[in-house]
């Protein structure tokens, strides 16, 4: 049933769906949703963003798709309003769950999560997991650091951004506590927002080295975070995650597989669409 609905801006929004049982779930697997309809169904994947602990309470991050068979659907008012009210004949299921896209409990490195769009959404998972982890942990227990880059077209698409800026805040100003994470979100179309004063470029752009700047000017932003990721990201201390669009997930690829690190060992990837 249709819990909630967040509209996060036009064609992107966070939806909570409470199941009929349980579905126990790992962060980052993601669930079928089956959306039935004037007599058809129709199934896609979803990554599931709510952390594992509640198991009945499902929470997805999903962009509207033109022409997209299921995302029409779930911006159709008419239909939401009759999943919010069970009427007969409309209805979700959820199977699941699928995917392998998850955290290595015996793998300590530090984490680094690249996500394009709503390819943020099994990272929000792990990183709330992480968070529940860490709280609950000994007193001592060695701190878990993220690194979490998230691209968008614009800043009003960065879904989720109070609370991973909380986070980045928390960790800064409790440096004991068990989750430290860096985020960096950055928009690809700054020209249209001339508010944006944060980093510009595509989500794998700051994955890229900075090459040589002009030693006269002063260093872009970016340039300093491409630096700084350049100098620290190494095989031996970081696994990389990359979701969302296949594009940006195979420039990441491509990028550190420069740098020394191998697909699937420090590389783990899930792609949203062919
Ligand atoms: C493992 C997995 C997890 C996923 N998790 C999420 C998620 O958390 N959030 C989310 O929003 N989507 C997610 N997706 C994508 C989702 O399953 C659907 O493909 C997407 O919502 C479009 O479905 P649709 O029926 O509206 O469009 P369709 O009718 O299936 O597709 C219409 C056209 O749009 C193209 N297309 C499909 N998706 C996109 C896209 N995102 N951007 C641009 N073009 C597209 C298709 O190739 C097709 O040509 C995931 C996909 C996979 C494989």
């Amino acid at each position: 049933m249709l819990k909630g609905r967040t509209e996060v801006a036009p064609g992107l929004a966070i939806f909570r769906f409470e199941l009929a049982r349980e579905m126990p779930f790992k962060a980052g697997q993601h669930a079928t949703l089956w959306l039935t309809h004037g007599g058809r169904t129709v199934p896609r994947p979803y990554s599931i963003a709510s952390s594992p602990r509640n198991s009945k309470m499902l929470e997805f991050y999903i962009n509207l798709v033109s022409e997209g068979q299921m995302t029409l659907s779930l911006w159709d008012h008419e239909i939401l309003l009759a999943l919010e009210t069970r009427q007969p004949g409309t209805s979700v299921e959820f199977t699941g769950p699928k995917g392998r896209f998850m955290l290595d409990p015996a793998d300590e490195r530090d984490l680094v999560f690249v996500a394009s769009g709503t390819g943020l959404a099994p990272f929000m998972s792990m990183i709330r997991s992480l968070d529940e982890e860490g709280a609950a942990a000994p007193a001592g227990t060695r701190p878990r650091r993220v690194c979490i880059v998230h691209g968008a077209s614009l800043p009003v698409y960065l879904g989720y951004h109070q609370e991973l800026s909380t986070l980045m805040h928390d960790s800064l100003r409790h440096p004991a506590r068990r989750l430290a994470v860096t985020y960096l979100p950055t928009v690809s179309r700054p020209h249209l927002d001339s508010a944006w004063g944060g980093l510009k470029g595509r989500a794998e752009y700051l994955l890229e080295d900075p090459g040589d700047a002009p030693r006269s000017a002063l260093p872009k932003l970016e340039d300093c975070v491409r630096g700084l990721l350049l100098t620290m990201l190494r095989p031996e201390t970081h696994v990389v995650y990359a979701c969302g669009h296949p594009g940006t997930v195979d420039n990441v690829v491509r990028i550190l597989s420069e740098r020394g690190f191998q697909a699937d060992r420090d590389i783990k990837r899930e792609e949203y669409y062919p």
